[in-house]
């Protein structure tokens, strides 16, 4: 990389006349004719990380800083009398919807960061996760047109498409190469899907809805579609080299299975090596073990993909042919390991009538990891408790990671260079420096990190005055529950503590109280009623909250709009305290967690996902862990009434009696009530109570109570959130990455 050249050439820019968009465009395609220069080749093993969604967020400022230019960019643009900062109006690329989708792009990050040949493969959406705004406090859908400010970090292949067929068209896939920039330089290889406007539909939008078959051959043709693409490329540049010894093939690929999305990517392996190249059945299968892996992100039950084999069989008979096959063969082999009847039913690809895509992945891969040590648990005892019998070296666990240069680095350059002042610029490759380093932890060292929180809050208070024209109380706890709505993360339980604690406070119970800002930013999918109907509860509480006399300066309720990667940057930074308070056992992991953590809040949250291991290398003494665990709700689950619960207390009953005594307003729309019943009656399959809201409250409600007393006394927790960030190092992404590569990929040695 020729940085002085490439300085040279962006002082060349003439910002004369120019917007946003066109210098947007300029600025990125002087680096991008940089970076083409130095575009790594492929390594000779490569690792290929497949998943259906890609959260990258912003590119821009990431790939400057990645390319060494970035502080001097935007002092070369302020001198020409533009502010850089002007271009965090271009859109993130969102294509994807949460966590999962951002692991996904941490990993390509922190891949190329340290070096790893990791190539990601994908889909170019047309419109990625919708952008939301609040209409009376309701969620307002509207289509993100990301490609309106161009994509000029993207490379279309014309010469390398490839025609995917189903049985009742054929399909263009084109692929779009974007730099992932580091140490080497990697790709994210999306495809567009081209050719007739029922072809174009595959790439068009993320996740369609899939309640109707129309909607579930979408699915299955959009797995299909990118799957099969990344297979037929890699086996055709295979074979051209190495004609049809197929059993080298694991010498030089390993995929990595983000979830069952990809894996038809298995179907399609097994069905050209035994039809297009003639190797046995057995054989195919034994190769495709040493080159997949499949990493599980939930136990959610609903969320286990199953698709009807008639309706694969539909449009791509010949790989539900394989699918059967592969049926048959498991059973022969099971039979061979002496399986009992139950256990091969239990492991079956193919379950009354259904491909069991889990069952698919576990039974193809050659490793298989959950995401956090008590995921990993969970999945080894109960969710593929008879595979990990079978097959007990094939599970391991890789807790999640998020990559420092976008979540410390990029969002937090005060911070950053506060290290720098104390350990020197070493921490930046190697963040495991930070909590070796003990005289960092001097009254001194603690006064100056307190400084620099106190800018990011400012910053973030500026920030959402911006974009949601609300000025934040200066000065006040800012405590942030960031993440996708749903049930299970309890943005519920949160409402009800803030209005807990807003009843105590106009009571005059609360005479200490350390003025209190609640942030939210959620999405819910555009489906999910009863996630909606949270939403508009929330901004119901925080009207309430924010216009009363009582309470002012003191409560304040925010629920931010369109939270995404770029809003996500400024909320990590400016936050005190982070809310992780999914119900035990639901939440795999959680990388906000880590993201919050790593720039300094403490955690108010439950044993659950790798909050445990937050709270065990930050220590106990320096975050809230409060709830009932995996075990406890084991034990009182048949048991379990939330009624009686509110019977015995009645200021659990004053809130959650809000949900249907008038109170608040859902506008009509029956919102409310649905909340109330599912609490207390039952939802659909579930119990009253499915997510243990109620049981969890009051301890949820000391919890905070504790952060706000222990906040009084500054120095002391400034030092918590100082403990916090020192101790993020193993939450890196730079980690998990080296661990796939160890223990996963077989890339130990340098490529
Ligand atoms: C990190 C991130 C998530 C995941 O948050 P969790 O708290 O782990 O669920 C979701 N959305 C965005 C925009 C993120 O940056």
């Amino acid at each position: 990389m020729n940085r002085e050249k490439l300085l040279d050439q962006l002082k060349r820019i003439s910002t004369e006349g120019k917007g946003t968009k066109e210098l947007y465009g300029e600025i990125s395609r002087v680096c991008m004719d940089e970076i083409k220069r130095d575009w790594s080749k492929k390594s000779v093993k490569n690792a290929y990380y497949l998943s259906v969604e890609f959260l990258m967020g912003r590119m821009f400022f990431n790939n400057l800083m990645e390319l060494g230019v970035l502080n001097e960019a935007r002092s070369i643009f302020a001198e020409k009398g533009f502010d850089l900062n002007r271009l965090e109006e271009i859109e993130d690329a969102a294509l994807g919807n949460g966590g999962l989708g951002r692991l996904a792009a941490c990993y390509l990050d922190s891949a190329a960061g340290i070096g790893v040949p990791l190539q990601g493969y994908g889909i170019r959406y047309r419109y990625g996760l919708f952008r939301q705004r609040f209409e009376n406090g309701f969620q307002r859908e509207e289509a993100d047109d990301w490609l309106k400010w161009g994509d000029p970090w993207s490379v279309r292949r014309e010469s390398e498409k490839r025609e995917i067929r189903f049985a009742d068209m054929t399909v263009t896939a084109v692929p779009y190469d974007m730099p992932i920039i580091g140490k080497r330089i990697n790709t994210l290889r999306l495809f567009q899907a081209e050719g007739s406007a029922e072809a174009e539909k595959i790439s068009e939008y993320l996740y369609p809805a899939d309640d109707t078959d129309e909607g579930k051959l979408l699915r299955i043709r959009q797995e299909y579609f990118f799957s099969a693409a990344c297979v037929r490329e890699l086996v055709e540049e295979f074979v051209k080299v190495y004609g049809s010894r197929f059993f080298k093939f694991p010498e030089y690929h390993a995929l990595q299975l983000n979830d069952t999305h990809a894996v038809f990517a298995a179907a399609e392996f097994l069905r050209l090596l035994t039809q297009e190249y003639k190797v046995a059945f057995g054989d195919a299968v034994k190769i495709a073990r040493k080159t997949f892996n499949y990493t599980n992100h939930t136990i959610l039950p609903e969320a286990l993909e199953c698709w009807d084999a008639e309706l694969v069989a539909r449009i791509l008979p010949e790989i539900a042919m394989i699918l059967k096959r592969l049926q048959v063969f498991a059973s022969r082999e099971w039979k061979a390991k002496g399986c009992l009847v139950s256990d091969q039913l239990d492991m079956s690809v193919m379950k009354s009538g259904r491909f069991a895509m889990a069952n698919v992945a576990v039974f193809v891969s050659g490793r298989i990891n959950g995401v956090a040590e008590i995921h990993t648990r969970i999945i080894k005892e109960k969710l593929f408790a008879v595979a990990a019998r079978y097959y007990p070296d094939k599970f391991l666990n890789i807790t999640n990671g998020i990559t420092q240069r976008r979540w410390l680095m990029l969002c937090n350059e005060e911070l950053s260079a506060l290290y720098d002042k104390n350990f020197g610029r070493g921490w930046r490759e190697d963040l495991d420096l930070l909590s070796l380093r003990d005289a960092f932890q001097r009254d001194a060292d603690v006064a100056e990190f307190a400084a620099v929180k106190r800018i990011k809050k400012q910053q973030l208070a500026e920030y959402v005055r911006k974009r949601e024209g609300i000025a934040l109380i200066p000065d006040a706890i800012y405590i942030a529950q960031v993440k996708r709505l749903h049930e299970y993360k309890r943005q519920l339980m949160t409402a009800f503590a803030v209005l807990r604690i807003y009843y105590d406070l106009k009571a005059g119970k609360l005479p200490d109280f350390s003025p209190t800002v609640f942030l939210f930013g959620a999405k819910a999918a555009s489906g999910y009623r009863r996630a909606k109907a949270i939403i508009k509860y929330l901004n119901a509480v925080a009207e309430t909250i924010n216009v009363d006399e009582a309470v002012r300066g003191k409560l304040q309720v925010v629920f931010v709009q369109n939270y995404d990667v770029s809003y996500a940057e400024k909320i990590v930074a400016g936050s005190d305290v982070s809310l992780q308070v999914s119900t035990a056992g639901f939440e795999a992991s959680g990388t906000g967690n880590m993201k919050l953590m790593m720039n300094g809040a403490v955690t108010v949250g439950t044993m659950d996902g790798a909050n445990i291991e937050i709270a065990e290398r930050a220590g106990l003494n320096n975050n809230y862990i409060f709830g009932a665990t995996v075990t406890e709700l084991g034990r009182i689950r048949n048991d379990y009434n939330p009624s009686e619960i509110v019977q015995n207390k009645p200021a659990v009953k004053r809130v959650t009696d809000t949900l249907v005594n008038g109170t608040f307003s859902d506008g009509g729309t029956g919102g409310f009530a649905e909340l109330h019943a599912a609490l207390f009656e039952g939802a659909s399959w579930h119990k009253p109570d499915h997510y243990f809201v109620v049981y969890d409250l009051e301890s949820y409600v000391q919890a905070l109570l504790a952060v706000n007393r222990d906040y009084r006394n500054a120095e002391s927790f400034s030092r918590k959130q100082l403990m916090n960030a020192l101790h993020s190092a193993f939450f890196s992404s730079d980690r998990a990455v080296k661990t796939y590569a160890n223990l996963v990929w077989g890339l130990d040695r340098p490529q």
